[in-house]
């Protein structure tokens, strides 16, 4: 990214009228141009001295270039990091391949490094479920409790960018997806059983949804999409978007989600063709399938999603992998909430409470 769209970035964020602004640094990896990410946060910070909105910064990284120096500045600055943790070694290595195979052990160096210097919490950590995942539920969820997180994301694999290239390597069917997550999902309650308080967070999200008055703000099941209204991405192309996926769309060639570029006005964002289709395909009360679906007080379509699987934003809802995934776990957690005891039902509202976000109000891509 250039200094001159990294400043406009930096100025246009303070468009948006929200109290809150969360800011999350993605690359790449943010912490091969720390000197960039520093002078953003300055320049906000600066900047917000007269804003007064309350800010979070969050840097999501491997954590392999992660020093002292960083930790130390990071601290001072109030700032979180995010990483990638797998599983164990063997799985993380495997999905992570570097020369010396040793991504897991550079990555678990930067969570102490960050832990010793910012605190336990200052570091959180999200999974991708590849092939290789799918044998492991278990050790997966094992390798979270060892090192001491108290949330896991049992996320799947997108179908954007490198994943979408190697399906043949990485990908799945939806099926094998859901008997992992069962799986998974029963070791998680397994730990919490023996007084081990880890959150799975695609759970938190659903049951939010069903159980909590107070929405949790998940941009992928707004209704209008949160894309664009919620999260923007300033990328180093020069190019605000609606959303990451959509941004990684892009990456692999198709740029029709591109919102404008870096520098223009909020309002004029909002009232692009882009975001203004992204609205129109994302309303369940418009778009036919979700019309008279029984989850739609729950759910919506996910247009960027749709344009990623059949690059069309108004493809029938029922056809993407996202209907059909979020059809699953909506059905898999209404049957839990019956099936529940007291303490198991316990478990699910406090689960269900609306904790900060993992989606972000505003994203800058150094
Ligand atoms: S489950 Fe599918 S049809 Fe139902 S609201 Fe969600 S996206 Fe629409």
């Amino acid at each position: 990214m250039t200094r001159e769209d990294l400043h406009a970035a930096c100025d246009r964020i303070f468009d948006s009228q929200s109290p809150t602004l969360t800011i999350e640094f993605q690359g790449g990896d943010p912490l091969l141009r720390f000197d960039l990410v520093r002078e953003a946060i300055e320049r906000i910070q600066i900047k917000n001295r007269h804003e007064g909105r309350l800010l979070r910064f969050v840097v999501a990284s491997t954590l392999h270039q992660l020093d002292d120096a960083m930790c130390a500045y990071f601290r001072e600055h109030g700032v979180v990091l995010s990483t990638s943790v797998d599983g164990p070694a063997s799985l993380h290595n495997r999905n992570r391949p570097l020369p010396g195979r040793d991504a897991y052990e550079r990555t678990l160096a930067g969570i102490e490094r960050a832990r010793r210097w910012m605190g336990h919490d200052a570091v959180s950590a999200l999974m991708t479920t590849t092939k290789a995942s799918l044998a492991h539920p278990e050790a997966i969820v094992d390798e979270y409790v060892r090192l001491g997180f108290a949330e896991i994301f049992l996320r799947p694999l997108s179908s954007y960018g490198f994943a979408k290239r190697n399906q043949a390597l990485l990908g799945y069917r939806p099926a094998q997806f859901e008997t992992f997550y069962r799986r998974a999902f029963e070791r998680v309650l397994h730990w919490n059983r023996q007084g081990v308080p880890l959150r799975e967070v695609y759970a938190s999200i659903i049951l939010n949804k069903i159980l909590s008055p107070f929405d949790s703000g998940y941009v992928d099941l707004q209704s209008p999409t949160g894309a664009g209204q919620s999260v923007l991405v300033y990328n180093y192309d020069g190019y605000v978007y609606p959303s990451d996926e959509a941004r990684m769309l892009a990456e692999s060639g198709d740029i029709s989600l591109r919102l404008g570029p870096i520098g223009t006005p909020l309002a004029e964002l909002q009232q692009s063709a882009v975001q203004q289709a992204l609205i129109e395909a994302s309303q369940v009360e418009r778009v036919d399938d979700c019309r008279t679906c029984a989850f739609q007080s729950y759910c919506a379509p996910n247009p960027v999603d749709a344009q990623a699987q059949f690059g069309r934003l108004d493809t029938p809802a029922l056809e993407t992998e996202h209907c059909q995934r979020h059809q699953w776990l909506f059905d898999f957690f209404f049957d839990a909430v019956r099936q529940a005891d007291e303490d198991r039902l316990d478990l699910f509202h406090a689960w269900a409470r609306p904790t900060s976000s993992p989606e972000q109000e505003t994203l800058c891509d150094a």
